[in-house]
């Protein structure tokens, strides 16, 4: 995790109960970059803190974009195909797209959406995986190694620009539409990824319910499949696609409004909130 300190910098920490101990590197990322026999040494700042004192950052800022994969739950994927009046094809291999970084955000943040750059935001609750370590072409059998942990992310998305633009990486991109957090959960606090209730609400109105169980490729194949001649890092956040109820697939279509209360929850991760501006 990441919070603001008395002092008012960024500080990475671990949650101890309700309090935080702080680490001694200066970021979340820099502490992963590290061999994890060598994290043992900058783990034990003296620095406790009371969670309920602070507030959280995003846990974890990956130097360059935000993988993201598409369609991963059959349900949604028929939803969407449903909305577009298209016929459903899934493809053989995740469909891969990014999230530009300036577009994440903290947990409890109120994100400031445009009004004038879309009419059309909507929200997708999805399981993200933080990488721990530098790795290239992982066997899906392995993959599970390289994951440092797992955090709740909401995918907003602009859907007009996400239409209108052909290739989805503008309408995912905009400022302050990647919420992360509140913290990174680790896989021996998980236990199996694929086996997690995940739902979310809008101003306490559920509108998705689901199971990480029903993605169409799990974590390891993700893993496996971006891997493949492209070398992921310490900190890069894999966000893993969302379950079916999102806005633009209902009747009518729903799209989030000023004054909006978002609430992504996973079992065992909990409650990312955030609160939405549209101005
Ligand atoms: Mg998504």
């Amino acid at each position: 995790m990441t919070y603001r300190s008395d002092d008012g910098r960024l500080r990475p920490g671990v949650l101890e109960g309700d309090m935080i101990r702080a680490i001694a590197t200066a970021t979340l990322r820099e502490y992963l970059e590290l061999a994890p026999h060598e994290r043992v040494a900058w783990h034990t700042a003296d620095e406790l803190v009371a969670l309920q004192s602070v507030t959280l950052d995003a846990p974890v800022r990956p130097s360059r974009n935000v993988f993201c994969v598409g369609r991963n739950y059959l349900e949604h994927a028929k939803e969407g195909a449903r909305a577009a009046g298209r016929e459903l094809k899934l493809p053989n291999v995740p469909t891969f797209f990014t999230k530009a970084p300036t577009a994440i955000a903290a947990p409890a943040a109120d994100l400031r959406l445009e009004a004038r750059v879309s009419r059309e935001y909507d929200f997708e609750a999805e399981l993200a995986v933080v990488i721990g370590a530098e790795c290239k072409d992982v066997p899906e059998d392995q993959a599970l190694h390289v994951v440092f942990g797992y955090t709740a992310l909401n995918d907003i998305t602009a859907r007009d620009l996400q239409r209108e633009h052909g290739q989805w990486f503008k309408g995912k991109s905009l400022d302050s539409t990647c919420p992360i957090g509140p913290w990174i959960v680790t896989p021996d606090e998980v236990g199996d990824a694929q086996a997690l209730a995940i739902s979310f609400h809008r101003n306490g109105v559920e509108k998705q319910n689901s199971n990480t169980g029903k993605m169409i490729f799990p974590v390891a194949r993700v893993i496996a499949e971006l891997s493949k001649g492209l070398t992921l890092l310490p900190g890069d956040i894999i966000a893993t696609g969302t379950p079916e109820g999102v806005g633009f697939a209902r009747n009518p279509p729903e799209f989030l409004a000023d004054g909006d209360l978002l609430d992504v929850w996973i079992e065992k991760i909990g409650h990312l909130k955030n609160t939405v501006t549209i101005a």
